[in-house]
């Protein structure tokens, strides 16, 4: 009873922390569509964006140096050098379990890349992060690079100082609450890994950014927007206009695909790329890794937003590479209206069909080790210890899978329900 008592109070707590965070009464939605562009078109078309592409046969300091220096070099041309600047590097970490673990990116790819500033004159780098379960320092001391890090003169950090942003007029969240350590360097550096992603599809540099949300306020910020993975996307656009990182780079040497973002696999694809705008290096690698950027959340609301760069202003270095499609997971939730069936569904079927057409959190009990943690990550609190392992309350999953990135035995993964799997195959019939 009291457990109850406490777990409505945090859930009203967490909602209340989201309208602050967006900047509305709560019995107002937190969401404003924004209908301006950030710049004016000739305002935009004046920044010309470099991306540089690199092929990486493997992790070693001998490819991986060549190749980081042929896409990091332009960018650091456009801004102009960072000779006695300080740069803050921000990487994808988001724990490191074993060797080569595709959900973090490579720990040679940091060192590497923090070398190559220090070489081109940096006065300070530094690395920070909050992992969610780990701290930033104890993340990269498992990864075995916090000495080496140390040696070169780089400190690491977890993030601590939350505040909230300026209001920008392009933004559709305000009150935007984050790591305000970024505004302490000169220059900021997005490290990502090319993964997998239950809510997301495919994530690159701006999903990247999320690690500046407060630890508490990401779960808030995932029952904020429960199922509608626009709003979540529209957060991340956000971010990116708020921190615009100088300088983006993606680990793509080797990618994670299928259970992403915690337990996907890893599948090798050699190669690194780089660019001066987040946004448009990922729009380049959902292509390159065999999808239709239309089809995610992230670009969907760019393009509504009018944020993606113009064709026209991209300079591309170096060779796009060509590569096997990475395997996705499935879509969390299905859209009627994209189902060819052979038959026009009535409106009426068409609704209570729908609440069927979701992906649900599943769990493996052989992997289970029943430590909890997916448990303490699920924003919802639709998620217990029953007998030491986890059991779902499906009505009030928002499919958020929170609980699957964070679990450290990858026993979590999504699944289509029977109905959804049904319709698919004859989708599949029909289309083919
Ligand atoms: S986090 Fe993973 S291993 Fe731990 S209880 Fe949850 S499902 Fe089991
Ligand atoms: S059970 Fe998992 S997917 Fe569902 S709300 Fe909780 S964390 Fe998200």
């Amino acid at each position: 009873m009291v457990r109850r008592v406490f777990s409505r109070f945090l859930l009203n707590f967490t909602f209340r922390r989201v309208y602050y965070l967006a900047g509305v009464r709560p019995d107002h939605t937190p969401y404003t569509t924004i209908a301006q562009p950030m710049d004016s078109p000739a305002e935009k078309n004046s920044r010309r964006i470099r991306l540089a592409f690199a092929s990486c046969p493997d992790y070693s300091a001998q490819a991986l140096r060549p190749a980081l220096e042929r896409v990091l070099t332009p960018q650091i041309e456009a801004v102009g050098g960072v000779s006695g600047k300080s740069v803050m590097l921000k990487p994808n970490l988001l724990a490191w379990r074993k060797n080569n673990d595709p959900q973090a990116v490579n720990p040679r790819f940091i060192v590497e890349t923090a070398r190559l500033f220090l070489d081109a004159g940096a006065s300070r780098v530094a690395v920070l992060e909050n992992p969610a379960v780990q701290t930033a320092p104890q993340v990269l001391k498992a990864m075995g690079i916090l000495d080496e890090l140390k040696a070169l003169g780089v400190t690491a950090a977890n993030f601590g100082d939350y505040k909230k942003q300026p209001p920008l007029d392009s933004v559709c969240y305000h009150n935007l609450e984050i790591a305000n350590e970024f505004r302490e360097f000169d220059f900021v550096a997005d490290l990502a890994k090319a993964k997998t992603h239950g809510m997301m599809t495919l994530t690159f540099c701006v999903k990247n950014l999320f690690g500046l949300v407060n630890g508490g306020d990401r779960l808030a910020w995932h029952l904020a927007v429960g199922r509608d993975y626009d709003k979540f996307a529209d957060m991340l656009l956000d971010l990116y206009l708020v921190v615009r990182p100088d300088f983006s780079l993606l680990d793509a040497v080797t990618c994670m695909e299928g259970n992403g973002p915690g337990a996907g696999t890893p599948t090798d694809r050699f190669f690194v790329a780089g660019g001066t705008d987040a946004l448009a290096l990922d729009h380049d690698a959902a292509k390159i890794l065999g999808v239709d950027p239309a089809t995610l959340p992230l670009f969907r609301r760019a393009a509504a937003r009018n944020l993606i760069p113009d064709p026209a202003i991209i300079d591309r270095i170096g060779d796009v590479p060509v590569c096997e499609p990475l395997a996705l997971p499935d879509q969390p939730v299905m859209d009627m209206a994209q189902l060819h069936l052979g038959v026009g569904i009535p409106k009426h079927l068409q609704k209570i069909l729908h609440r069927a057409l979701v992906v649900n959190p599943k769990l493996d009990p052989k992997k289970c080790v029943g430590c909890g943690v997916c448990v303490r990550m699920c924003p919802p609190k639709s998620l217990r210890l029953v007998n030491g392992r986890p059991a779902f309350d499906l009505p009030h999953c928002i499919r958020c899978f929170c609980c699957q990135e964070h679990c450290p035995k990858g026993a979590i993964e999504p699944r289509m329900t029977r109905t959804m799997r049904v319709l698919k195959a004859v989708d599949r019939f029909f289309r083919n």
